[in-house]
């Protein structure tokens, strides 16, 4: 399904992940895959998947075997040193770099302590506007409605086009039986008047509305499902003083995720430059020195975008394109494969593929 954000179309379905099984470099031409040098990973979070719409958790004990994976056949690699040599080549055979996305706490403290155990470096791009706020606004939503507890019946959204309206009927119970088959299927938006697919129709309805009204809405429904701040406590965004310390290990880069994490090519050109460099300006005020790598939230980019980033001082920028990095990639559109919640023999059977170039 196709929602709209003003005049552009936001292509609502790319959001989600392709599982890894189905992930492969096989169609690059023999050219091209000859000149591979390496991939970027991108994680989200560290933590219990639960039921994951968007496949952005990677289980902790997955995460460790992953990164044992990367130790032993990969040639782990921080984002700068790629950067800086992999045009002419000159990075290690198998190099791998990763990167998260967002800012969560959990990257400080379930991801950080297994990097730190296997020396693996790694950039953590984040999104300045959700520093220690108690959620991000899609996690809200996906704690309400995707999670075996009961909602009141009507919910009732203002919208400038007027009212949504939803009658849960029988969605306003959600069994743990009916939960634990959903996290197992994660049948996509599930079957009408499910928790699942109401949860899809809510979410598809804010993104028809502007960002700040977006987040006022969100509070009203977190006020209506009798959830208070410390209900989302599991997916909060990294705070000020944790970023610190992230900064202070050798290990971790912090880089930009923009402002409000907005697709970028939906955001008219002023609101662009101040997703871009006040996000910098933050960021570079909290660790106290230069944020020079950047990633494009959703992946979404426009020409102007990466040309700003490579004019104001940027060393890169990562979409979430999914192939290896050639050496004739642009360093401002750096290609990123996501990383599933996999365990280690099939992570490294597909890992072996990418160094193969099949
Ligand atoms: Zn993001």
């Amino acid at each position: 399904m196709i929602v709209g954000c003003g005049s552009h179309q936001i292509d609502y379905k790319q959001f989600k992940m392709v599982p890894i099984s189905k992930r492969t470099s096989r169609d690059q031409p023999e050219s091209v895959a000859a000149d591979n040098v390496g991939i970027i990973l991108s994680y989200h979070r560290i933590a219990d998947p639960g039921l994951d719409p968007w496949g952005l958790r990677v289980s902790p004990e997955n995460f460790e075997n992953q990164l044992s994976v990367i130790r032993k056949f990969g040639a782990p690699v921080s984002l700068r040193d790629f950067v800086s040599s992999y045009q002419t080549g000159n990075v290690p055979k198998n190099a791998v770099v990763i990167t998260f996305d967002d800012g969560y706490s959990d990257n400080f403290t379930e991801a950080l302590p297994l990097l730190k155990e296997f020396d693996i470096p790694s950039t953590i791009f984040v999104s300045s506007g959700f520093i220690g706020k108690p959620y991000f606004w899609w996690d809200a939503l996906e704690t309400i409605f995707l999670r075996p507890y009961r909602l009141p019946r009507n919910l009732t959204l203002c919208l400038d086009s007027g009212q949504a309206e939803w009658n849960l009927g029988n969605a306003v119970h959600y069994t743990r039986e009916q939960y634990e088959k959903d996290c197992i299927s994660c049948k996509w938006r599930g079957e009408p008047g499910s928790r699942l697919r109401i949860y899809h129709e809510v979410y598809e309805t804010l993104w028809l509305v502007p960002f700040r009204r977006r987040l006022e809405i969100v509070s009203e429904i977190v006020q209506w499902a009798g959830y208070d701040n410390c209900d989302f406590a599991v997916c909060i965004p990294l705070s000020t003083s944790q970023i610190r310390k992230f900064d202070s290990e050798d290990l971790i880069t912090i880089g930009a995720h923009t402002v409000n994490h907005l697709p970028l090519d939906t955001v008219n050109g002023n609101e662009r430059n101040d997703e871009i460099f006040d996000c910098r300006e933050k960021l570079q005020g909290i660790i106290s020195k230069l944020v020079d790598t950047f990633a494009y939230p959703h992946g979404k980019y426009d020409h102007e975008s990466s040309k700003l980033l490579e004019k104001y001082d940027f060393l890169c920028a990562c979409t979430t394109e999914e192939s290896p990095v050639n050496k004739r990639c642009n360093p401002f559109l750096l290609p990123r494969f996501a990383a599933a919640n996999v365990g280690g023999p099939e992570f490294l059977n597909w890992l072996s593929e990418c160094f193969a170039g099949r």
